[in-house]
């Protein structure tokens, strides 16, 4: 069966939800398809909450948090749902460039605040705070098990289709537009389309080489990552979000430690971009031992209103560019959403736009998220 189509978003993940959202309000025909289920474990998008941390000083990325806390707040509206929870961020210790965050922030009018640690243990006294403590009220946490139905349900709400268990199996690029094969319980079905927006997170590499002579863009590398809810020992705490930067000596650290509470689930914290370097569709989704070991040992001296020993891991995967900034950009009739790198769910909406202005040719993306970089 050949069909036609304007526009195909591939992944249903945040950003391709996001997208299809913007280009729908936007007017355009848009069919999204993705491999698996809503609500699928399998990517990077799933569970009841992320950090809004808005501990960045590049001014790209800074002026993206400005506009992510009014899109977020758009969405909201749209969709009558709470999307972020803002119990405030606090990110701790000797590095993080926490001074720069400062100036940046209060720059850009989003509120931060350097606090006494002594005073910090005293608001939030299930975490033990280290030598610098900054604020930053304006962060929280995002909830994607509600984000991505509500960006897929208003973009059908303006004509978007959304089809999952419809996996792209095959993609070739023209001059004038994409065709592609798609495979879904309904058999084999090829489409030809005038654009394409790639956001297949974990599989954008797999699904670029399906493209005859390939599609340049800086190696993605995949790895699982895991962190874990340690189940709460003082239900009176309050929980910040929180980010713990580690010192050159400190001894056992895999990276720098972030962590938030997931109501009902418990305490989340996890090492960054760390986990072993994996094949999305070949995953054992069990936590490297030492590993967990070693975030057990960080919770014991540095999470007093936790129970280290009593926890349920978490299996997720980063999709990271060497420079770990995001892959925006359009190549022809493709324009593709990439490497998030573990930081880009805040700012989904935002991505969202900027995927929708390279497809309209409204504006180009900042260059640090050039595929050609
Ligand atoms: C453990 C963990 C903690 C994180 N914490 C934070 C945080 O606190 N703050 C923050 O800002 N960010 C955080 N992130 C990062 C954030 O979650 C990701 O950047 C974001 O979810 C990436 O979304 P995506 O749409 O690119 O990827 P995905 O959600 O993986 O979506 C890609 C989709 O494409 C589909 N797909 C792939 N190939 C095909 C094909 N051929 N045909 C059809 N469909 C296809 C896949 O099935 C998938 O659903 C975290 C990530 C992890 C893993």
């Amino acid at each position: 069966m050949n069909t036609v189509l304007d526009t195909v978003v591939i992944g249903g993940g945040a950003m391709g939800s996001a997208a299809a959202w913007e280009l729908a309000r936007r007017g355009r025909q848009v069919t999204l398809v993705e491999q698996f289920g809503p609500g699928h474990k399998f990517g990077a998008s799933h569970g009841a909450t992320r950090n809004f941390n808005p501990g960045y000083h590049q001014p790209d990325y800074v002026a993206m948090l400005a506009e992510g806390l009014a899109l977020w707040d758009e969405l909201e509206q749209e969709s009558g749902e709470q999307l972020l929870a803002r119990t405030g961020i606090v990110n701790h210790g000797p590095g993080g460039d926490l001074q720069e965050v400062a100036a940046a922030l209060t720059g850009a009018g989003i509120s931060a605040e350097f606090l006494d640690p002594a005073e910090a243990g005293e608001r939030w006294r299930g975490i033990r705070f280290d030598q610098q403590v900054l604020h930053m009220p304006d962060g929280g946490q995002l909830n994607p098990d509600a984000a991505l139905p509500a960006f897929q349900r208003l973009a059908t709400a303006r004509g978007a289709e959304i089809r999952h268990h419809t996996k792209v199996v095959d993609f070739l690029v023209f001059d004038d537009g994409v065709r592609l094969v798609l495979e879904s319980a309904a058999g084999t079905e090829v489409v030809t389309a005038a654009q394409a927006v790639a956001t297949a997170g974990g599989w954008t590499q797999k699904l670029l080489a399906r493209v005859p002579g390939g599609v340049r863009i800086p190696k993605l590398r995949v790895t699982q990552e895991q962190p874990a809810h340690f189940r709460v020992a003082d239900a009176d705490a309050v929980w910040p979000g929180f980010n713990h930067y580690p010192g050159p000596d400190y001894q056992g650290w895999y990276s720098p430690v972030y962590g938030m509470q997931t109501p009902g689930e418990g305490i989340k914290a996890g090492w960054h971009g760390v986990g072993p370097v994996v094949d999305p569709d070949r995953r054992d989704f069990l936590p490297e031992q030492k590993q967990l070991a070693a975030l057990q040992d960080y919770a014991r001296q540095w999470l007093p209103g936790v129970d280290p020993d009593s926890f349920e891991a978490i299996s997720c995967t980063y999709t990271t560019t060497p420079d770990e900034d995001f892959v925006l950009d359009r190549i022809g009739p493709v324009v593709i959403g990439a490497g998030f790198s573990g930081h880009g769910f805040k700012f989904t909406p935002v991505v969202g736009r900027i995927l929708a202005d390279l497809a309209t040719g409204t504006r180009p993306a900042p260059a640090i998220f050039r595929a050609s970089r």
